[in-house]
């Protein structure tokens, strides 16, 4: 705890400095000297790692994973010593720029968005001086996975399942990345049935959010599609070789997306039902009761029949998929720490 305050402090003090000396340099003389490099990690043409070099002795990185011109994170590696100066630790900690939190730690920062946002801060990192884009050595990439390992155990935290106490899906064919040959098409979740996760779930079972977050999307008003509709809708998919995603998302049924921040989404389909207080713009808890198990958006369902409930649970990062172009081996291992599933 301590440390983490005191790292704040040096950083305040050094984004200080580092302003009044751009500023001020008739009334200040700067503790160090400040330089930059700027990285193209993902190569695609703009910049998406910063590496500020303060005094040639630590550095203070800021990563824009996703190039909306904000970063993710904030890192720097160096400790205030007892004698005031800076020294450096060997290794970064992060700061989760849009929450203020501190990554492995579990700590609330103090706001370093409020530092570095201040106007004359801001204006002098503008003003640094930018060389073109550095070629991304080896040492980079080991750092930016690195950052990117740290800041998945971040993101990812704190999941559960979203039936109590269920392992995964016992069978490959319930996984994501299964083949589903009706509809031509690629399964995207786990498919929680009856018997194959160690818990019954019989129709109308509680479902329960995976994570603390916030629901953007919860489809109230759903219809199931005519016998006809659905018959077309999977004509249009073999044709197509394919699953359209209008159509795979009228398959789904009655549906609650929740969205955990950093670009991580849980989603619940094929529900009976949504729970009364779940709407759009709701901030659930894991372990909140968001909506029941059902059959909504299959075929049993268009034919008005009770057979087939499951949820359907998907966990989406970065808009992809959890377990795409992983092997089956990988899904389990990882999937089963990741959401703390019970293990049979
Ligand atoms: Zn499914």
């Amino acid at each position: 705890m301590k440390r983490f305050y005191t790292i704040m402090v040096v950083l305040f003090i050094g984004a200080t400095i580092a302003a009044v000396s751009v500023f001020r340099p008739q009334l200040w003389t700067p503790a160090f000297e400040i330089s930059s490099v700027r990285y193209d990690v993902n190569a695609d043409g703009s910049i998406d790692l910063i590496r500020w070099d303060l005094g040639g002795e630590v550095t203070l990185w800021e990563w824009d994973r996703n190039n909306d011109g904000r970063p993710e994170l904030i890192g720097f590696d160096a400790v205030e010593t007892t004698e005031g100066s800076l020294q450096p630790t060997g290794s970064i900690t992060a700061w989760d720029w849009g929450a203020d939190s501190v990554i492995d730690a579990g700590h609330v920062a103090p706001s370093i968005e409020q530092i570095l946002q201040r106007e004359e801060v801001a204006a002098a990192r503008l003003a640094l001086p930018s060389p073109d884009i550095a070629l991304v050595g080896v040492d980079i990439r080991t750092l930016v996975t690195e950052i990117e390992s740290s800041y998945d155990d971040f993101r990812l935290a704190d999941l559960r399942m979203p039936i109590v106490g269920s392992t995964l899906p016992d069978l490959d064919t319930l996984l994501p990345g299964a083949a589903r040959a009706y509809r031509n098409g690629i399964h995207q979740g786990f498919d929680m049935n009856n018997g194959h996760i160690g818990v019954p779930t019989a129709f109308s079972a509680p479902v329960v959010a995976a994570k603390d977050g916030t629901v953007i999307r919860a489809i109230l008003d759903f219809t199931e599609m005519t016998p006809e509709e659905y018959a077309e809708a999977i004509a249009t998919s073999r044709a197509a070789g394919t699953t359209p995603p209008h159509i795979l998302d009228k398959l789904r049924g009655k549906q609650v997306w929740i969205d955990h921040g950093h670009e991580i989404v849980s989603r619940y389909v094929h529900l009976s039902g949504i729970a009364s207080e779940i709407v759009e713009g709701k901030r659930v808890r894991a372990g909140d009761i968001i909506g029941f198990v059902g059959n909504s958006g299959t075929e049993s369902a268009v034919n008005c029949g009770r057979s087939g409930a499951h949820l359907h649970f998907e966990l989406r990062i970065d808009n992809r998929y959890f377990g795409e172009g992983m092997s089956r081996d990988e899904i389990r291992e990882i999937g089963s720490r990741l959401l703390h599933a019970s293990m049979r």
